[in-house]
């Protein structure tokens, strides 16, 4: 396995955003977690979100005092081939899990576990399925705690996959899952925990822009500051919704000429079908210039997200199937109001009417978003609602929390 250095990060700065409560519990579990060693696994240091957020975990945990390592597994395209299937059908596409890729799948995880001198943790974070197996090859049992932590929707999952990953993570002291829905209601596992994913308020998509500064960034993509804008930021996707978005754009237009629709998405150059929902989502858009769809070849990135999440209006996020939904609590945490699709984690962090809204339908989307432009104070006040809502639940301080409490849990 690969050792992953990461830059530093000062809790002291988080100190000034997160909530009274939330500080003082963090102090009690730190202090009683001195002198303990956890670890975190994960497939890759790059790419995709469990990267992202242990970039930020792993040395805020660090400057708050707590010992904490990260590891990611070598692999190699035999392998990412394998688990990217696992993914897959882990979430529900079909599929047989051949002897050979099971093979595949052991070698990798004996391998990453040879090359390992000492393994002295009290605590090991495995991420997702990859790693799952290395309880196998480097299992302390005594002395270490292994916890498995699922990223995936694993509501439905593929059985011939889900009861080869199972034999591995029956074995771990605890399960944690962002959701009660993804686990099946049969499992016996240990020390099952939910825990959602959560934002970091001081990374360049989430850090305090002014709205000038904002509006200037935006006004870059050749969207008029002085119009209402209605934003959506999701990889083109079916289960996203982008072309349900529009139609209820062309509602709200009704009400609203000058409103403008803003759809932004990066496109993996390897993901044909994100290509695909992109061209069917300009078609849909045909001529109407209000509707801006804009990617990451236009120069869209962390900063430019979070320009468009300040300086938006309305922040759409209409999915239809969602695991949790980062963008939600990206848009409610700068305070703009989000009306989100009755789907997965959305529901969880919208509380509906209270800190945006939560609909079923184009036309509930349409109407909601009618009534948020029309009525600027009920906007403001579920500003301050879902800013609150995600600092006293989405933040990567809560987070970390959650886990210094299961750890605590375990040593019962
Ligand atoms: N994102 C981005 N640029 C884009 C589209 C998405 O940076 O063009 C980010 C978005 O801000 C969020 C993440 O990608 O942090 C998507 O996470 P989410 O949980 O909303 O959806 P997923 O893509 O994981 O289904």
């Amino acid at each position: 396995m690969e050792y992953v250095n990461t830059r530093n990060k000062s809790y002291q700065e988080y100190k000034e955003i997160i909530d009274k409560e939330t500080e003082i519990e963090l102090e009690h579990y730190i202090n009683k977690m001195k002198n303990k060693k956890a670890a975190m696994v994960n497939a890759t240091s790059f790419g995709g979100g469990v990267a992202e957020m242990l970039h930020s975990y792993v040395p805020l945990a660090k400057d708050m005092g707590l010992e904490m390592d990260w590891w990611t597994m070598k692999g190699s395209d035999e392998f990412y081939h394998v688990t990217k299937s696992f993914h897959n059908c882990l979430q529900g596409q079909e599929g047989r899990l051949t002897e050979e890729a099971k093979k595949i799948y052991l070698k990798y995880n004996s391998l990453n576990a040879e090359n390992i001198q000492e393994w002295n943790y009290d605590y090991v974070i495995i991420h997702d399925p990859q790693p799952a197996a290395l309880i196998d090859y480097l299992d302390t049992r005594g002395k270490t705690k292994w916890i498995w932590r699922c990223h995936i929707d694993t509501s439905l999952p593929n059985e011939e996959y889900w009861d080869f990953l199972y034999q591995y993570i029956k074995k771990y002291d605890a399960c944690i899952f962002t959701m009660r829905d993804f686990v099946k209601e049969d499992e016996n596992l240990n020390k099952l925990n939910f825990i959602t994913p959560s934002i970091d308020p001081l990374s360049s998509k989430n850090i305090p822009l002014k709205r000038e500064e904002a509006q200037m960034i935006i006004s870059r993509f050749g969207v008029d500051i002085n119009r209402p804008i209605i934003t959506q930021v999701s990889r083109f996707d079916p289960w996203k919704d982008p072309l349900g978005v529009i139609d209820a754009y062309r509602i709200i237009k009704k009400e609203f000429p000058s409103v403008q629709l803003v759809l932004i998405g990066s496109m993996a150059s390897d993901d044909p079908e994100g290509w695909d929902y992109l061209y069917r989502t300009l078609r849909r858009a045909g001529e109407d210039y209000d509707i801006k769809v804009i990617t990451n070849f236009n120069g869209v990135s962390h900063i430019e997200v979070n320009a468009f999440q300040t300086a938006s209006d309305i922040i759409l996020q209409k999915s239809i199937k969602e695991g949790f939904g980062l963008t939600v609590s990206e848009g409610l945490w700068k305070g703009t109001p989000v009306i989100g699709g009755n789907a997965g984690g959305i529901k969880y962090q919208i509380e509906d009417g209270i800190s945006g809204y939560v609909v079923n339908t184009v036309e509930e989307c349409a109407e909601r978003a009618i009534r948020l432009l029309r009525n600027p104070m009920i906007a403001e006040e579920m500003s301050e609602a879902g800013r609150e809502r995600v600092r006293k639940n989405f933040l990567i301080t809560t987070g970390i929390l959650n886990f210094l409490k299961l750890f605590d849990e375990l040593d019962d």
